[in-house]
């Protein structure tokens, strides 16, 4: 009998983790692999499920314009952010639409619940200049006017108490929601295993083995796991697997640095974003700040800089928070992708080889879909969601595919 899996998935972070669940959910012989590394996303997330604020320029996007400011210019073929294309927000709204009946599935299978908590993001608009920049996106919202809601200074300071008083108001977009990370990669893993999956921690993948144009085995340092197809879900690390088989991944790490409180009662209902950080009240009482967005390479340090940017910036948001105790700062690498679009799916003239990576900064929030498609992929299904513009081939140039055996 061969007992080789279907599918080896590398990476064990929110997005393998979902694409191992959904492929055993399947009923495919799933084996998933992971080398923890200092860095890696999923641990630093926030947890924030924002959809249109993220689709807008919001979340941690306005905090990319200061930092791209501090940095003088960003390297070749990278820009900042502003609108993502239509395509992006609606991946985001239908994987975010996922996440009540998932949390419940994996509450079922695994036993771990994933704190997805329905909410809204609020944009606190402390100027002028933070109106005009608002203003368009409330007219002309591509999510429709009825997700969004302009507040005037006296109906924000009734819906969020805590938040100063010093704003000229502030747009909400229902609709934007949040989660535990750790909690939803964990979910995603221990369901996996239910299911039958088979999941190697602690273990380098060090190769791919490609015979005539396929990928038939993943090395380790541990002895090489035969495979009719491996997924490359190995986040900022990814052009590392890529290039294993001969593909050029245009993903790179991008720094975020962000600080938790410690648990405080109830001071936030709704998430918050402003042009110096963003604000999520977590379930257990943690407020998270981020966070930076930094071109620093594989540096995953934490700089008193930041941390005093980004405490001032809550403290602005929220004047309360001044006397609080900051618990924890950490930081992780975004896998950024040039155009801010992750990659998924197959590379031209490589079989056995599919890419899951280059989430940037919503792989939370993207990771259902991405987990779905990819094992629809996978078993040879119709992809429930369109994934051309999602390919690794928009990028020209970007492979280069060469035989290692
Ligand atoms: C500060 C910060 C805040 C964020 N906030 C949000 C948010 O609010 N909402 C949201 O949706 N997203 C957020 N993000 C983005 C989100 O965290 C990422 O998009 C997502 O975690 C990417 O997941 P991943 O599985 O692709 O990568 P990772 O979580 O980095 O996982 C990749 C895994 O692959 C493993 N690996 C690498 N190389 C190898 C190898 N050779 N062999 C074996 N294993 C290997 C790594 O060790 C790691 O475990 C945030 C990110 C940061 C840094």
């Amino acid at each position: 009998m061969n007992r080789s899996p279907d599918v080896v998935v590398v990476g064990g972070g929110v997005i393998g983790c979902a694409v191992a669940y959904y492929a055993a959910k399947r009923g495919l012989r799933v084996t998933l692999v992971d080398r923890p590394q200092r860095g890696r996303a999923t641990s630093a997330s926030a947890g924030g499920l924002w959809p249109l604020g993220e689709s807008v320029g919001l979340g941690c996007g306005v905090i990319f314009y200061k930092a791209m400011a501090g940095l003088g210019s960003l390297p070749d073929g990278v820009h900042g952010p502003g609108q993502l294309p239509k395509v992006f927000l609606d991946f985001a709204v239908r994987s975010n639409a996922m996440f009540p009946d998932l949390a419940e599935a994996l509450r079922e299978t695994g036993g771990l619940d994933v704190e997805f908590e329905r909410t809204s993001l609020l944009f606190l608009m402390y100027d002028e200049g933070d109106v005009a920049f608002a203003k368009p996106l409330w007219e002309h919202c591509p999510c429709g006017r009825d997700l969004t809601e302009w507040l005037t200074p006296e109906e924000l300071a009734r819906a969020e108490p805590a938040v100063t008083r010093e704003v000229r108001g502030a747009l909400r977009f229902h609709g934007d929601d949040q989660v535990n990370p750790y909690r939803l990669a964990e979910a995603f893993r221990t369901s996996a295993r239910s299911l039958g999956a088979t999941v190697v921690t602690h273990t380098e993948v060090t190769g791919l083995r490609v015979e005539s144009g396929r990928v038939t085995a993943v090395e380790t340092a541990t002895g090489a796991i035969p495979c009719g197809l491996v997924v490359n879900a190995a986040g900022a690390w990814a052009p590392e697997i890529g290039r294993m088989a001969g593909v050029e991944i245009p993903v790179r790490p991008v720094r975020g640095q962000i600080l938790g409180t410690e648990a405080l009662p109830d001071v936030l209902s709704a998430c918050l974003s402003t042009t110096d950080c963003y604000l999520a009240q977590k379930q257990h009482g943690e407020v998270i700040i981020g966070s930076t967005t930094e071109e620093v390479g594989y540096e995953t340090g934490v700089t008193p800089a930041a941390m005093k940017a980004l405490a001032a910036g809550a403290v602005r948001a929220v004047p309360f928070l001044k006397d609080v105790r900051v618990k924890r700062v950490w930081s992780g690498l975004r896998p950024g992708t040039p155009d801010e679009l992750p990659i998924l799916g197959p590379v031209e003239g490589l079989d056995g080889y599919l890419n899951a990576c280059g989430h940037f900064r919503t792989g939370i929030l993207n990771a259902p879909l991405t987990g779905l498609l990819v094992s629809e992929m996978i078993a040879g299904a119709t992809p429930s969601f369109p994934a051309e513009l999602f390919l690794l081939s928009r990028f020209s140039g970007a492979i280069r595919r060469a035989d290692n055996r």
